[in-house]
């Protein structure tokens, strides 16, 4: 027992104080957006050998352990509950992982509970694929109060981001689950409650420096329940609210017996705008929520993880934010489409009639796919477009589902043509019946772009790529409306009078484009035969 104690020194305090390492990591060669995945894992007494400890394991739940860890993709692992270096290495192996460990020296062991074998050390690691550059900066002694039986934090220094992310490992004092820690006199609660201020303390002071940082691991404090004292002390500095996010505020834990999380990964001020939205999760071990029993798990407590971009995503746009969040955004268009609704119901019409509708910004709002761009700081590619209409996730126009509806009930049909291309009409079609629009293939025709419409471009009566699709629709010849849909043939091959066209692009309109607009004409036509929506975000203007 002695030589392994002395073994256990000598890894733990001649680990090199700093690790610089130089390569790229395999998250930052992946294209426009390197990120880093952090983890959380109170992995559950790891110790160096078989059969020792609290939770003996075998080679084979070692193995067990190694493979689903490379399943997380992760860039740095928090651990909690490691007996050493070697410890850590067997699931971690050391030519993949920089392993640091908490300098906690070791303490007494005592009898574990059931088996009754001598514990192993509990320590906190990291480890940290190599590649990603850091340094260590303190083993976070502090939090043990000077007591030989409670664990140190563990801070390191991630430098390979915009700017330094400083990321501390904590476990901390266990049996204090109540929801005000100041309000019981459990002794594990007051031990907590003198933990809660040096954290605290160590927060405030990467505020007032403007450091990012993240603390992660195990709190052993269900910090998400509402009115959480301890969460309320960590986010009140001298009476201002601070911001910060924990991963799990919105998800359950995994315990099957104890599904308010005790593990967090908890985000500051800086590091909190580094989050890949909805990047925080809980890992079954390769199981699902459903099917995971407590027999599965690998360890009593489920990693955790968030991806952290390495640089602050660029701004959102004026005109996307526009476009979601403003009130005369919503307040134009649906108006605009009432006003259409009024016009129609003037109007004496001869059947068989049609609109002529645009599809995006005109039925189906994008801002969204303009918003992720916008983040990575990239603009429109023909492939993130096609993927985000295979998604079939766009939502409605204010005002557009009213107005379709309208022309249904009038007895009209619907032409949507739109310049998504033509091989992707099927996704376009389904995103719209999502909606609940009242279209089937009788009353309403969607023509995708095809280089038939492009090229069309410059022969007799053809000015904008629209244009010949708008002429086939009209004069009854427009295949694409019933070459899949036989049946629906008769519904489509007919002369039809065209009673409004609608779109938020000057070349929604017949032979339209921005050099050739008659203003005084289209102004008068507005709400009539025409209706413009607006689309500060992108159209033939820019
Ligand atoms: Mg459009």
């Amino acid at each position: 027992m002695k030589k392994i104690l002395i073994q256990i020194l000598f890894l733990a305090f001649c680990y090199p104080l700093s690790i610089l390492a130089q390569a790229q990591s395999p998250n930052q060669n992946d294209g426009a957006d390197p990120k880093y995945r952090l983890v959380a894992w109170n992995i559950e007494h790891l110790a160096e050998n078989n059969g020792e400890g609290c939770m003996a394991r075998s080679d084979q739940d070692y193995e067990k352990l190694r493979n689903f860890a490379g399943t997380m993709n992760a860039d740095v692992v928090a651990l909690q509950e490691v007996e050493s270096v070697k410890a850590v290495a067997r699931v971690f192996p050391e030519n993949e992982w920089e392993i640091v460990l908490s300098d906690r020296p070791s303490s007494g062991s005592y009898e574990c509970r059931g088996s009754g074998r001598p514990s192993t050390q509990q320590r906190v690691a990291f480890a940290v694929k190599k590649g990603i550059p850091f340094e260590k900066i303190e083993g976070f002694k502090e939090l043990a109060l000077n007591n030989p039986g409670l664990r140190y934090g563990l801070v390191i220094r991630l430098t390979g981001a915009s700017e330094p992310i400083e990321v501390m490992n904590v476990h901390m004092k266990s049996g204090c689950f109540v929801n005000d820690y100041s309000a019981s006199d459990r002794d594990a609660c007051e031990t907590f409650e003198q933990q809660v201020p040096i954290l605290d303390e160590w927060v405030e002071s990467k505020v007032k420096e403007e450091t990012a940082f993240v603390i992660l691991g195990d709190f052993n404090h269900r910090i998400t329940t509402p009115d959480n004292r301890f969460w309320e002390d960590l986010k009140d500095m001298n009476g201002n609210q601070i911001s910060i996010q924990s991963s799990m505020e919105s998800i359950r834990g995994c315990h099957p017996r104890y599904p308010a999380p005790i593990d967090h990964i908890l985000l500051g001020p800086k590091s909190s705008k580094l989050l890949v939205e909805g990047t925080q999760d809980v890992f079954y071990f390769g199981m699902t929520p459903e099917t995971m029993t407590e027999d599965d798990m690998l360890s009593d407590h489920c990693p955790i993880s968030v991806d952290l971009w390495l640089n602050e995503p660029y701004p959102v746009s004026t005109a996307v934010r526009w476009t979601q969040n403003s009130a005369e955004y919503k307040l134009i268009t649906e108006g605009l489409y009432s006003k259409a609704v009024e016009s129609l119901a003037e109007k004496n019409i001869c059947d068989p009639w049609v609109v002529i509708m645009d599809v995006d910004e005109t039925i189906l709002d994008n801002s969204e796919y303009n918003r992720r761009r916008d983040k990575l700081g990239l603009g429109y590619t023909p492939e993130s477009w096609a993927n985000w209409v295979r998604e079939e996730s766009a939502t409605l126009v204010p005002g557009s589902a009213d107005f379709i509806s309208n022309v249904m009930l009038a007895g009209g049909q619907i032409a949507l043509i739109t310049n998504r291309d033509r091989t992707l009409d099927q996704h376009t079609w389904n995103n719209l019946k999502k909606l609940g629009l009242p279209i089937t293939r009788v009353n309403t025709c969607l023509i995708g772009r095809s280089k038939e419409d492009i090229d069309a471009v410059g022969e007799k009566g053809i000015v904008n790529d629209k244009d010949l699709r708008r002429q086939n629709v009209l004069n009854g010849e427009a295949l694409s409306c019933w070459n899949e849909f036989p049946e629906v043939k008769s519904a489509w091959n007919k002369k039809f009078i065209l009673v409004m066209q609608v779109g938020d692009n000057i070349k929604d309109f017949a032979k339209t484009t921005q050099e050739n607009v008659d203003f005084k004409a289209f102004l008068k036509r507005q709400g009539v035969d025409i209706l413009i929506l607006p689309n500060a975000m992108y159209g033939s203007w820019d």
